[in-house]
């Protein structure tokens, strides 16, 4: 199974991922997990991207798909099949994406847009909390740990606000991929493989759609 999961800032990508990889043995690839991993280590890459990241700017296309396209390469992804997350985010990472999979002898099964307004995204960032542990995504009101102050993937005790999510950024970051993300849904539109998900809904409803469409695959 080969799936995008799109949508823009806080529509509840990484939350679903959590909940699909728990049912699917496919490969979570998170575009934003590997810069902040990356930015974490101090590698050339996350040198490089933290001053885009920091800023709630796109991480240029050529470093973007050179890293994508050497993460589709891998074993993994050929046994179980990938789920990108926050990727594409241009067309022209879209283009590059179709070309790549040719070259692979693959392609993609679906793509699914979590739809949500952007002042409901505006809240979600602004109180969303990370674990610093395993990255695992909370909702200071919407969707605490079940204990209190601990993870409930991880155990871990440590959670932090995403630099991107502090309220002077977020504003800019949705207006920017708003823009960025028609072209997308137009182009996978087109080619038949759009599934739209309102992701105004609790977590469970919202999985409960994405489920429908991954069952037909
Ligand atoms: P994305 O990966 O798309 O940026 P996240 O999955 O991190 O978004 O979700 C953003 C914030 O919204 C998090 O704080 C998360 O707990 C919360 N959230 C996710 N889905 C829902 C939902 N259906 N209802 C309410 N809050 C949600
Ligand atoms: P995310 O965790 O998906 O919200 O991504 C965090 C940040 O990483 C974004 O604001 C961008 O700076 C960068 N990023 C993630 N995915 C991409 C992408 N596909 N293209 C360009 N930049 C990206």
């Amino acid at each position: 199974m080969n799936i995008l999961l799109m949508g823009l800032p806080g529509a509840g990508k990484g939350t679903q991922s959590e909940q699909i990889t728990q049912d699917y043995p496919v490969v979570h690839i998170a575009t934003g997990d590997i810069f902040r991993q990356a930015i974490k280590d101090e590698t050339p890459l996350g040198l490089e991207a933290k001053s885009y990241t920091d800023n709630g700017n796109l991480v240029p296309d050529e470093i973007t798909n050179g890293l994508v396209k050497e993460r589709l390469k891998q074993d993994d992804v050929k046994e179980y099949g990938f789920m990108l997350d926050g990727y594409p985010r241009t067309l022209q990472q879209a283009r590059a994406l179709s070309d790549n999979l040719e070259s692979l002898d693959s392609s993609i099964d679906a793509v699914i847009y979590i739809d949500v307004d952007p002042e409901v995204l505006k809240e979600r960032l602004s109180g969303r909390i990370i674990c610093g542990s395993c990255g695992a995504s909370y909702h200071k009101i919407y969707n605490p740990p079940k204990v209190e102050n601990t993870c409930d993937s991880c155990g871990a005790h440590d959670f932090y606000q995403r630099e991107d999510d502090k309220p002077e950024k977020v504003a800019h970051r949705i207006n920017l991929q708003m823009e960025s993300i028609q072209p997308i849904l137009a182009y996978y539109e087109e080619l038949g493989l759009l599934h739209r998900v309102s992701g105004e809904n609790s977590i469970d409803q919202v999985y409960s759609k994405i489920q429908e469409v991954l069952s037909k695959l």
